[in-house]
């Protein structure tokens, strides 16, 4: 029995070495592509693998982590249980639940509010998993899906290489971040962000875009960044296509995050309604 543990033990070690030398240089397509459409405005393709990733700034410690939810705050995660949010199917969520946080579980799907909102400020922290595997948008990925169909980018973006519009805090396939705050695998991170839903007048003329300010760990990384529609390979948008606005939308949107195979905890998610629901915005 000797010779075959041997032979599994070669397997094994040339395996892991295999891998190791995999996780240290992706794949050059895993970085991004040249045969997407321009981004109109700028000089770069969709997920361009030369568009300038943005500078690391180390953010200082703890910012807005456990931040208390003010008075006027809707708890969407208090560190008990999932009953504001369901599949998309609005059946009860089968993400893992814990003890003060809970996890995006692999094949489940997407979880989204129960409840939609239009303007709103959100607060979400979350950590990307602190055993690392995979490379560049296999790794630590999720996303907070507005409607479904507006991604601000989750990542594990510390050490890990991949197209400036697709690491942590991007606007997907749209907007890298002005700087990656990324903390590292497994430490908590929040968002706090701003977002503003799209309006459409009566004639269905798209009259104002979707925009978001998101701060990082406490550093703005999106300045009130617009969409230029629903981010790709989410919704009706194929991946690798330009982001457009599709079939016009109330402004009450929910609030959906993703499920991309990999176990990405959340804790302590609160949000305020910045105007009443049904409130229209003169164009
Ligand atoms: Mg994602």
């Amino acid at each position: 029995m000797t010779q075959p543990r041997h032979l599994a033990l070669a397997i094994l070690v040339l395996a892991s070495r295999l891998f190791a030398a995999a996780a240290d240089n992706p794949p050059a397509a895993d970085l991004g592509y040249k045969d997407t459409p321009i981004i109109p405005g700028t000089p770069w393709h969709v997920h361009d693998s030369d568009r300038p990733r943005p500078p690391v700034v180390t953010p200082g410690p703890g910012f807005s982590q456990l931040a208390l939810a003010p008075a006027d705050a809707v708890a969407l995660f208090d560190g008990k249980d999932l009953a504001r949010w369901s599949d998309s199917r609005g059946n009860p969520s089968r993400w893992k639940v814990a003890d003060g946080w809970f996890e995006s579980t692999r094949g489940s799907g997407g979880i989204r509010t129960r409840e939609k909102f239009a303007d709103f400020q959100l607060h979400i922290e979350f950590a990307t998993p602190a055993s690392v595997t995979g490379t560049s948008q296999g790794r630590g990925n999720s996303g907070i899906l507005i409607n479904g169909i507006y991604e601000v980018q989750i990542l594990d973006s510390y050490n890990n290489p991949t197209y400036a519009d697709g690491q942590a805090a991007a606007l997907y396939g749209q907007q890298p971040p002005l700087v990656n705050a990324s903390r590292p695998p497994g430490e908590w991170q929040t968002y706090d962000l701003v977002f503003e839903s799209p309006r459409w007048d009566d004639k269905g003329v798209l009259v104002k875009k979707a925009a978001v300010t998101v701060i990082h760990n406490g550093l703005v990384v999106q300045n009130h960044t617009e969409f230029f529609g629903s981010t790709d390979g989410v919704g009706a948008i194929p991946h690798k296509a330009l982001g457009a606005y599709g079939q016009r939308h109330p402004p009450e949107v929910f609030i959906e995050l993703q499920d991309h195979g990999n176990p990405v905890r959340f804790r302590n998610i609160w949000l305020r309604p910045l105007v009443p629901a049904s409130v229209p915005v003169a164009p």
